[in-house]
């Protein structure tokens, strides 16, 4: 399978599942047990974007990669709004493997201020979302700057969420050992 683990070390990255915790849309923990893997395709370019985020002085804070069809069908049960939430039967880019969830962090640990955390499914995630302060549209831009740069590109409406280009390319993977859900 072409689905590699992100470990904190190799990747020089913080990893902090949001699916593992109770801390996400469902409210409760959705992955049983969860290791941060990407396509071997992403992985490199991730590595590349957590390179560009060190040379700014910042770190890379994942909180979603691969996400298994399971976990799909539960939020979607959730939150049934294609503009935050892929329809199952369309598969997400996350069950491709090619889609990650993240953030900066500062050289004091600190995430910088991205006007709204994590799986805040509104307007006010959207990226260019005209509301929020300078510093916050700085932050966002910074996180668009590295991403972009290492070959993935933004979802308009979660400025969280980045993809590599050419979807087509990467069949679904619906199931992987790699993270399990409840059932
Ligand atoms: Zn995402």
């Amino acid at each position: 399978m072409s689905l590699v683990v992100i470990d904190e070390d190799s990747y020089q990255v913080i990893i902090e599942l949001a699916y593992a915790t109770a801390q996400n849309i469902a409210g409760r923990p959705v992955y049983t047990q969860a290791q941060c893997a990407l396509h071997r395709d992403a992985a490199v370019a991730l590595k590349r974007a957590s390179e560009y985020a060190q040379m700014a002085g910042f770190t890379l804070k994942i909180f979603d990669a691969y996400r298994p069809q399971a976990a799909q069908d539960v939020f979607w049960s959730v939150l049934d709004d294609p503009r935050y939430v892929s329809d199952p039967s369309l598969g997400s880019n996350h069950t491709r493997g090619i889609a990650v969830d993240l953030t900066l962090v500062d050289h004091t640990g600190q995430p910088l201020d991205m006007g709204t955390g994590f799986d805040d499914m509104h307007d006010a995630s959207h990226h260019l979302y005209p509301h929020h302060p300078p510093q916050v549209q700085q932050n966002r831009f910074l996180l668009l700057g590295v991403m972009q740069k290492a070959g993935f590109k933004p979802l308009a409406t979660e400025w969280w969420h980045y993809e590599l280009p050419d979807r087509h390319r990467y069949p679904l993977i619906p199931s992987h050992p790699l993270v399990t859900v409840a059932s």
